[in-house]
């Protein structure tokens, strides 16, 4: 049999190191320099062992297989696609490999200095080292070593993976799972090698004891609630079961200490397990908790959701704390599962999935220990991840998060009246335009079996049948049939006669009416007729939403803002009977902020005067005569687009162009969200555009530039509300971008959190129901007067004076009333 001829590569570095690095076979550079990790991903090692205060030179480093393999792919040394049986070969290399792993224990043994700790470098070190395979689960535990036991091995990331994924541009990116992927890898692969620099000084594996009882009767939940009564925290953590109907509740854990957990049985064998009478007793405690001075930690507004909802449970002001949303504030771009907090803070192994059977299942028994174990690592990481927010300067993050939680858990809970009639006509006459554009379609395809749904076959009649000019997409550099190409076709075929145009523009209106059928009329609500969602925070601090936690739902900033489909779905949302609906929106907010920012004498005047700043601006970039006053109705026309349009028109561009000139982005960018709201410019055009925005407003590029030092100099900004957040990451255009952006959009995003906190402790009277965007939508009773005094109400909450830029600003908050949301009327003042 042959064998690799490439060179055999040995360990580099001292025997007697405390710490032994072993990745997986040698590189090219490798194979010709015969030393291991002296290529690209030994260059990454280098640096990120240096962040972390070790040296290379004290560090054994060392592989798996010793010789490169053919075209470096590892897949060489096994038999198997999913590289999990050795070919004899990969055999050899780990027969030596534990040799060497033995003489190195022998040493140790003896008395002598060698690794106390072996970190297995990516998934192939770790299935050899340990057996165990996923290394993204397993990553962040201490295990024993199975092929040599004696050791302890820590497993992270490989090198390559980190650097791979460090240098793919992040615009590439198209699915937000790797996205994030791409944000995690290096601080995490950073914090796995200080772990390890931590663990070398011993050769134990030192696991958290942990002791977990499961109640069995009602008076060990009163002891154990008489026993911990008045403790300073107290971790709580739910198990549920997925109904229709949304979560069913198995069983409450809860943790006074890291090493202690009680749970709370409340199904067994799918049945109640105490009678109605005891359960009562229970949540009688349980509340008693909630309405106590102990703290009370989550991981996440799951569980406080749940049992808010279900159960009536409340919880006592300034005493919830979220270890999701707190490390969220240390870390934004991080990972939030209590999986990836439990990997990098405490030392507790994986442990997710323990004791699931083939379908992923538990038994009730398991599930139960499974909920101790939740509580006690939540219990655990709380003041880990406080202490981290004090050294790092992010308190203040964790402090407004803290502050605003009260009304955001409020505004889920309480969730909106929806007109179910309403919606259920909606979802018809929407499904009904989507399927008459669809037989359109295939009329005048000739093809009465097409399925419209399918990227595949739109593509192949697009481009192999109908020979439509290609549209790739920039990021996949594929053909494509998406939004931006369908948009980009339809302005080659403009001829009503052609077969290309006809497909073209019903696929566009089909694609719009059952997205509209599928997202929103269709979006579940509850049995009470009030829809849910949820709300959270992105790295900006501003807040997203999503579905419900208990079912239904879903993400509210995203429907349409200006299409009259986008009104009606806004009109399914109703105040209560005897209530009306008010809204107040924080007025150009974010461009004020950063007018503001940049110290621009000029617009900030403006908008002191009062004037129309958006038509301002749109008259400067679109080169229009200072004085020409705005008339929505009156047609101009402009030397970029060569096209004539209304003023309402060419003011919403302006807009949308200040908005992207402000944050730095691209001609494509600005191309892609003008599509998205319904105008199609050539890239060239939005080039000279933004250009011309730039052009006129040197101050915003001089703030941008500043912005970009003060991150490649510290990596930190701190915005006029206190929040602060660090830049990791490869310093590249997107990172500055979303460098540019953070300071405007957090601080808009916090006034409104802040607002909406301020509003529901100070005025119960205003019933605060929806955040979506920049406006924060109430319900208050309908007369005139309680009118009146919720605009000063809320006024006085939402317009807060801060200092951007060295001045005073106060954005002013505008207001509108109605007895739905698709129809309220501005009033004035
Ligand atoms: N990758 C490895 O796993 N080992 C090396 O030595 C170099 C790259």
């Amino acid at each position: 049999m042959e064998r690799l001829l490439t060179n055999d590569i040995g360990p580099d570095g001292p025997l007697s190191a405390q710490i032994c690095l072993i990745g997986e076979a040698p590189g090219e550079e490798e194979d010709i320099r015969l030393i291991p990790f002296i290529g690209a991903a030994g260059q990454l090692l280098n640096d990120s062992l240096r962040t972390v205060g070790l040296a290379r030179g004290s560090i054994l480093i060392h592989n798996v297989f010793t010789q490169q393999p053919p075209k470096n792919k590892i897949e060489y040394f096994f038999q198997d696609k999913k590289m999990t049986k050795l070919t004899w070969e990969g055999e050899e290399h780990v027969a030596k490999l534990k040799q060497w792993l033995q003489g190195l224990l022998r040493v140790r043994e003896a008395g002598g200095e060698a690794p106390n700790i072996i970190g297995a470098l990516g998934a192939k070190a770790m299935l050899v080292l340990t057996g165990k395979k996923r290394i993204t689960k397993w990553r962040g535990s201490l295990l024993p070593c199975t092929l040599v036991p004696g050791f302890k091995v820590y497993p992270t990331f490989h090198p390559s993976y980190v650097n791979r994924l460090m240098n793919e541009p992040s615009e590439k990116i198209l699915n937000a799972e790797k996205k994030k992927d791409q944000q995690n890898a290096l601080p995490v692969f950073l914090r796995d090698l200080e772990r390890i620099g931590s663990q070398s000084h011993t050769t134990d594996i030192v696991r958290p004891m942990r002791e977990f009882e499961i109640a069995k009767t009602l008076t060990e939940v009163s002891d154990f609630f008489k026993k911990y009564e008045g403790c300073e925290a107290m971790a709580v953590d739910i198990e549920t079961f997925p109904a229709k109907s949304g979560p069913i509740l198995w069983c409450i854990g809860f943790a006074p200490t890291p090493d202690y957990g009680f749970c709370i049985p409340i199904l067994k064998d799918r049945k109640f397990y105490w009678s109605t009478k005891e359960e009562a007793m229970v949540w009688q405690m349980v509340s008693k908790l909630f309405l106590s001075k102990t703290k009370k930690i989550c991981h996440s507004f799951y569980d406080i959701l749940n049992l808010g909802k279900r159960y009536g449970i409340r919880c006592q002001a300034d005493t919830y704390e979220d270890t999701m949303h707190l490390h969220q504030m240390n870390f934004p771009y991080l990972r939030k599962s209590l999986a990836l907090c439990v990997s990098i803070y405490t030392w507790e192994p994986y442990y997710k999935d323990e004791n699931k059977d083939h379908l992923g299942k538990r038994t009730d028994g398991a599930e139960y220990i499974y909920n101790c174990r939740d509580c006690c690592v939540t219990r655990e990481i709380w003041p880990v991840i406080v202490r981290d927010g004090l050294e790092g300067g992010t308190d203040k993050n964790q402090e407004i998060t803290k502050y605003v939680s009260p009304s955001l858990v409020h505004m889920q809970l309480r969730g909106v009246r929806i007109d179910r009639e309403k919606k259920g006509f909606l979802t018809i006459v929407f499904n009904k335009k989507a399927n008459d554009y669809e037989q359109a379609i295939q009329i005048a395809s000739g093809k009465p079996d097409l399925n419209v749904r399918s990227n595949v076959q739109m593509n192949s009649l697009l481009y192999a049948e109908l020979e439509c000019k290609a549209q790739y997409n920039h990021k996949t550099g594929k053909l494509s049939v998406d939004k931006d190409a369908l948009n980009r076709l339809i302005k080659l075929y403009t001829s009503p006669g052609d077969t290309r145009y006809q497909i073209l523009t019903n696929l566009i209106e089909f694609r719009k009416y059952a997205k509209l059928a599928d997202t929103y009329t269709k979006m579940e609500i509850g049995a009470d007729g009030r829809i849910y969602t949820s709300y959270g925070w992105i790295t900006t601090f501003r807040l997203n939403s999503s579905k419900s936690s208990f079912g239904g739902g879903g993400n509210l900033q995203n429907i349409p803002v200006r299409t009259d489909e986008g009104k009606e779905i806004r009109r399914l949302f109703q105040a209560d009977k005897g209530k009306i609906l008010i809204a107040s929106d924080l007025a150009q907010a974010e461009a004020r902020e950063v007018v503001w920012a940049a110290k621009d004498t000029r617009l900030i005047d403006l908008f002191f005067k009062g004037w129309d700043v958006h038509w301002a601006r749109t008259k400067t970039i679109f080169g229009f005569s200072e004085d020409l006053v705005y008339e929505p109705n009156a047609k101009v026309s402009d030397v970029y687009t060569g096209e004539s349009h209304t003023m309402y028109f060419y003011r919403r561009l302006g807009k949308t162009i200040v908005h992207a000139g402000n944050y730095m982005m691209g001609p494509r960018m600005l191309q892609a969200i003008l599509i998205r709201e319904g105008v199609f410019i050539s890239e060239k055009a939005c080039k000279q555009l933004l250009q011309s925005n730039k052009n006129n407003n040197p101050l915003i590029v001089r703030w941008q530039q500043d912005t970009i030092e003060k991150v490649r100099l510290d990596r930190t900004l701190i915005t006029p509300l206190g929040d602060r957040r660090v830049f990791r990451g490869r310093l590249n255009d997107s990172l500055f971008r979303s460098a540019v952006a953070y300071v405007p959009q957090s601080t808009v995003g916090r006034i409104l959190q802040i607002a909406i906190q301020e509003i529901f402790d100070k005025f119960p009277y205003i019933d605060v129901l929806l955040n979506v965007h920049d406006e924060v939508v109430a319900q208050i009773d309908k007369d005139n007067e309680t009118i009146a005094q919720a605009m000063i109400d809320i006024r006085s909450c939402m317009e807060r004076t801060h200092i951007t830029g060295g001045r005073e600003i106060t954005i002013p908050c505008d207001f509108k009333i109605g007895l739905n949301w698709g129809d309220l009327k501005e009033v004035v003042e």
